[in-house]
C-alpha cells in the first residue's frame, strides 16, 4: 500500500509480476487497459472486447473503488478507518464494515497458520525499523528499542466479532497498532474483480500493486498469462509463466524494498518473534489462492518464515507456492505440487 513501483518497457504478452514491481503486461490490439494509482502503487485493469465507449465511466469506477478502499485500510492517511480504530484507545467493540472484518479474519487465519509470523499487528516494528508512515532510523534500532515495540504486537489483542447487525473489531491492548499494508493489495485486486462482474465484463486482468488476478481470456483469445520476474536488482526478465485460471496471485520479495544501514542490508518484512527485519536466504515468495487477498496474506508469511519452514507449511496446507531463495551468487526455485498445475510450459 506504500510501494514505489518501478515503470520498464512492455516486451512481450504478459504481465510481470515481482515484489516490488509493477506489472505491465501487452494485452493486444482490441483490449481497453485503464491504469492509475492508488496506496502508493498503480492499478490496472486489462479488458478483453469491451467497448471503448466504456472507458470513460469504468476508470472512474475503479479509481473511486480504489480511493475507498485506501480510505479504509491505509495507515499512511491519519484518518482511515483503521488508523482510527489504531488511535482508540478503548478496549470496546468498534463498528467496521464487510470489507475490514474479511481482511482482518483472513490476516488472523493465516496468522495462525504462519506460527505468528504473518502478523498485522507488526507496525510498531515496521515503523521503527523506518518502513511505515515514520522515516527511515538512522541508526540500528536498539534491543530496548525493539522489545518495547515488539510489547505492542500480537495477533491474540485483535479480534474479530460478528453480530446480526454488522462486524466489530476488538481489541485489549490500547496502543495496538494494526498495519493492514501486506493484505491491502490483494484485497483492492479482488474488490476490481467483482466490480468488472458487476459491469458484466468476464474477461479480466486486474491488477493493484503485486497482486492479480485474471479470469477468461485476453483480446486474442488466449490465456492471460502472468510473468513472476527474475529477483535481481535491475534486470526484469521472467523466470516463469503461469495462467492463472481465475485465480488470484501475489509475490511478496525482499530483494527491492531495502535499504542499507551500517553497509547491511534492511528489508522491510519483519520477524514479529525477533523484531527484526528478515535475514535469511529467500528472496521471494509466490502464491496463487482461490483470492489474491489469501495469495497476499500467504506470500508474507512464508517471506517470513524462510526457505525450509515455508516449504514445509505449503506442503502441509496445499498451497500453490513458488519459491526463489539466493544461493551464493545464484539463485534456486521450487515450487509447490498445486503450483505447478498453473505453469505455463511455453518459454518465457
Ligand atoms: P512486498 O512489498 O514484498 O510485496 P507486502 O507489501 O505484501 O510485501 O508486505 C510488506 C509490508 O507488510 C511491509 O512494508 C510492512 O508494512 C508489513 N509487514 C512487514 N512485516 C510483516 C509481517 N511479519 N506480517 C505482516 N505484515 C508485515
Ligand atoms: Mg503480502
Amino acid at each position: 500500500m506504500k510501494k514505489k513501483w518501478l515503470y520498464f518497457p512492455v516486451m512481450a504478452a504478459f504481465i510481470l509480476l515481482s515484489g516490488c514491481d509493477n506489472p505491465r503486461e501487452s494485452p493486444g490490439a482490441s483490449a481497453l487497459v485503464l491504469e492509475g494509482r492508488t496506496m502508493g502503487t498503480f492499478w490496472r485493469v486489462s479488458l478483453a472486447n469491451v467497448d471503448a465507449s466504456r472507458q470513460e465511466k469504468l476508470q472512474k469506477a475503479v479509481q473511486s473503488l480504489l480511493d475507498s478502499d485506501d480510505q479504509e485500510l491505509s495507515t499512511w492517511k491519519k484518518d482511515s478507518v483503521i488508523s482510527r480504530f489504531n488511535q482508540y484507545r478503548g478496549s470496546e467493540p468498534q463498528p467496521v464494515s464487510d470489507n475490514m472484518a474479511d481482511i482482518v479474519t483472513m490476516a488472523l487465519r493465516i496468522g495462525q497458520k504462519t506460527a505468528g509470523k504473518m502478523d498485522i499487528t507488526v507496525g510498531p516494528l515496521v515503523n521503527l525499523w523506518g518502513f511505515g508512515p515514520v522515516k527511515q532510523p538512522k541508526a540500528t534500532p536498539t534491543q530496548a528499542e525493539i522489545e518495547a515495540a515488539r510489547a505492542l504486537t500480537g495477533l491474540r489483542h485483535l479480534r474479530v466479532i460478528q453480530r446480526s447487525e454488522g462486524a466489530y473489531l476488538q481489541k485489549d491492548l490500547p496502543d495496538l497498532y494494526v498495519d493492514l499494508s501486506t493484505m491491502g493489495e490483494g484485497f483492492a485486486t479482488d474488490h476490481l474483480a467483482r466490480l468488472m462482474e458487476k459491469e458484466g465484463i468476464n474477461n479480466y486482468l486486474v491488477s493493484v500493486g503485486g497482486a492479480v488476478l485474471t479470469r477468461g481470456h485476453n483480446a486474442e483469445g488466449k490465456a492471460w498469462k502472468v510473468a513472476i520476474q527474475k529477483p535481481t536488482d535491475k534486470e526484469n526478465a521472467v523466470q516463469a509463466l503461469v495462467d492463472l485460471q481465475g485465480h488470484g496471485i501475489s509475490t511478496s520479495g525482499s530483494y527491492r524494498n531495502y535499504y542499507e544501514l551500517n553497509g547491511k542490508r534492511i528489508s522491510h518484512i519483519i520477524d514479529p518473534t525477533t523484531g527484526e527485519p528478515i535475514q535469511h536466504k529467500l528472496v521471494s515468495a509466490t502464491v496463487i489462492a482461490t483470492t489474491a487477498l489469501e495469495a497476499d496474506g500467504w506470500d508474507t508469511g512464508l517471506m517470513v518464515l524462510g526457505e525450509e519452514k515455508a516449504k514445509a507449511l505449503a506442503l502441509r496446507e496445499h498451497l500453490a507456492v513458488y519459491l526463489i531463495a539466493k544461493q551464493g551468487d545464484s539463485f534456486t526455485s521450487w515450487m509447490s505440487p498445486q503450483f505447478k498445475a498453473f505453469i505455463l510450459p511455453e518459454k518465457p
